[in-house]
Parts: structure tokens; sequence; C-alpha cells
């Protein structure tokens, strides 16, 4: 016998071995699960319009079962154009769990790494090149023994399940799943390094930032095209804009944000339990001396939420542009 919550169950199913998908995409596959099921059982009486509202319907009346589970269907828009996706997340979980079952630890701690570089990445640039992903492999904890070959397939194994983006200039920022699934954990660990849109309140890791010193506004390129239709001035400083995104004196965010070879050094998120422990560790262990630059600078540092580190750096140092301070960003100002 099939009753109508076989078709959550097949539509759960097609949107869990597909991981993200396109709101169009959504609406065909959930058209496609009625199908099925009355076709099964043509004494069903369900009905599916290929509307935005039905689809809204559909995903109230599945978020409301799932919701024990601390499970949610859940949409992002394209930061660019505004497309939607959807794809299931589970609520609670900070710790990249979802990623356990594809990825040993190793990998995860990697993955780790090179998110923690994209969130502190200068000038808002959310994105970090190949060659200084690839160096995060010396910051996985405790030390793996990848080989940069492993860590380049582990890379594009990131970006072909979707965790990542890679980009022309082959830069690798966050992508929609990782943005959408790891939320819990991108906010729980960066809760101050995040940047969400003035208009739609969402993460912006790609679009603009008002041009005006210290002003907060930071907005997505589609909400912003949206915006600038019927205004012309910022909505906070109220000065005056230009009609693009991209447009002089607006400053981007995003990989637009930096040059190649402008990243700087490394940046490393100040965690407080670690230094507790670390601390702790250096009062119980005196002679435990392995990390004292590490130890030090967590001590000298304790109100700094992001430090620069220097101890990978030894291998191939970027050119250091360190002595003259990014221009124009503000990232200490920002909410
Ligand atoms: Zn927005
Ligand atoms: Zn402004």
């Amino acid at each position: 016998m099939v009753s109508s919550g076989d078709v959550s169950r097949l539509f759960l199913q097609s949107l869990l071995s597909r991981g993200i998908v396109s709101e169009d995409l959504c609406k065909t596959l959930y058209a496609k699960c009625v199908e099925a099921v009355k076709a099964a059982d043509n004494s069903m009486n369900i009905t599916f319009e290929n509307t935005e509202e039905a689809l809204e319907d559909v995903i109230k009346n599945l978020n409301a079962s799932l919701n024990d589970l601390d499970l949610e269907l859940k949409s992002i828009q394209d930061e660019l154009n505004g497309r939607r996706f959807f794809a299931l997340v589970n609520t609670k979980d900070d710790e990249l769990a979802q990623m356990a079952t594809d990825y040993t630890p190793a990998e995860i701690a990697f993955f780790r790494a090179i998110v923690e570089q994209i969130i502190l990445a200068r000038n808002e640039s959310f994105s970090l090149s190949s060659l200084a992903a690839l160096r995060e492999v010396s910051a996985i904890k405790p030390k793996s023994n990848m080989s940069k070959t492993q860590a380049e397939t582990v890379l594009a194994s990131f970006v072909a399940k979707g965790w990542l983006l890679r980009s022309k200039r082959g830069r690798y920022s966050l992508s929609h799943r990782a943005l959408l699934e790891l939320y819990p954990y991108l906010k729980s660990t960066y809760e101050d390094d995040l940047l969400y849109c003035t208009i739609c309140q969402e993460v912006v890791t790609k679009g603009m930032a008002c041009h005006r010193p210290n002003c907060q506004v930071r907005l997505h390129i589609h909400c912003f095209d949206r915006y600038r239709r019927r205004n012309s001035a910022c909505p906070s400083c109220k000065i005056e804009w230009p009609r693009q995104a991209t447009d002089d004196p607006l400053v981007p965010v995003g990989e637009a944000a930096v040059r190649d070879g402008e990243d700087g050094k490394r940046r490393v998120k100040e965690r407080q339990s670690n230094n507790d422990d670390e601390e702790e560790d250096d009062e119980t262990e005196p002679s435990q001396q392995s990390q004292p630059a590490r130890s030090q600078r967590a001590k000298e540092s304790k109100k700094k939420v992001v430090v620069e580190s220097d101890e990978e750096d030894e291998e191939d140092a970027v050119p250091t542009q360190e002595d003259s301070p990014p221009p124009a960003r503000r990232r200490s100002s920002r909410r």
C-alpha cells in the first residue's frame, strides 16, 4: 500500500543522493515523486503544481517532520545571481560530521584548515590560492604524512563533491553546499569573522562593501542589483553609490578583493578553549616546551581574535608585504 508519506520519502532520498539541488530541479523531482507514487496507486489524491509557492508548502511540511531529528531542508541563494539551492542540513552539527563518511580525520583536518584560511583571508577576499591551500597540509594537527600529491587529490575531491569552489584564477572559496551544510560549524567557530548581507541577512563571501570607511554595509551582488534599482545611496551611511556592484569606488568582497601574490601571511584563529588547555599544560607540565613560540603567542594575544602565523612559512615564503598593511579594508571595524 502506498501513502502520501511515500512521496516525502522518495523526495528526501532523491535530494540526499544529489547533495545540493537547484530550486527548479527540486520542483521537477517532487513532481516526479508524485507521479511515481500515483503510478503505484492511482487512487492516491495528491497533486503538485510546479510553482514556488507549492514547493514552499512541501518544504514547510517536510521540515515539520524533520525538526525532531535536527534536520532541515534549507535553501541558499547564489551570491552573484540569486538562484536558489536546497539541501538537507543537520542543524545541530557544528563539527563537520557530515564529511566523516567520505574523508579520513586527517583529510577533514585539512579541510578545516583550508576553511579557516578562507574565512580569515585578508581584505575580505574569502578565498585562498592553490599554493596556500596545499601549504595547509602542514597545519594539520596532529601532524599528518599527507604528501603534496595526496593533498592535491583531496583538494580536487573537495571541489568534485561540492564542498569547495575553484575559480579560474585557481583560488578556492566556499561553495553553496559548504555555506548551507556547514553553517552551524562556521557560525560556532567564526562568529566574529563572518559577514552578513545588509539586505537578506545571509552570509556574504562574494559581493560588495560600501566604500565609506567604517561603513558596515556588505551586500551580495544580486541584493545590490535589486536594491540599486530603487535606491542610489547606501542604506546605512547614505553615501552615493555607482550603478554596478563592481564599479569604483565600491569595494569588492570575495576573490576580486585580492590580487595574486597579495594574500600575505596565513592567519590563525585563537581558540579560547585551546589556549586554556595550552596554558594549563604549561602550568602543570613546565617541561613541555614543544611549541614554546605558540604558547607564548597564545598568552600574548589573549584578546586578539586573529593572529598572524609564521610557523608554516619556512618553506616557500610568500612575498612579504606585511610591513605595509593592506589598504582600504577594515576587518577590525566590522560587526
Ligand atoms: Zn544578500
Ligand atoms: Zn555605507
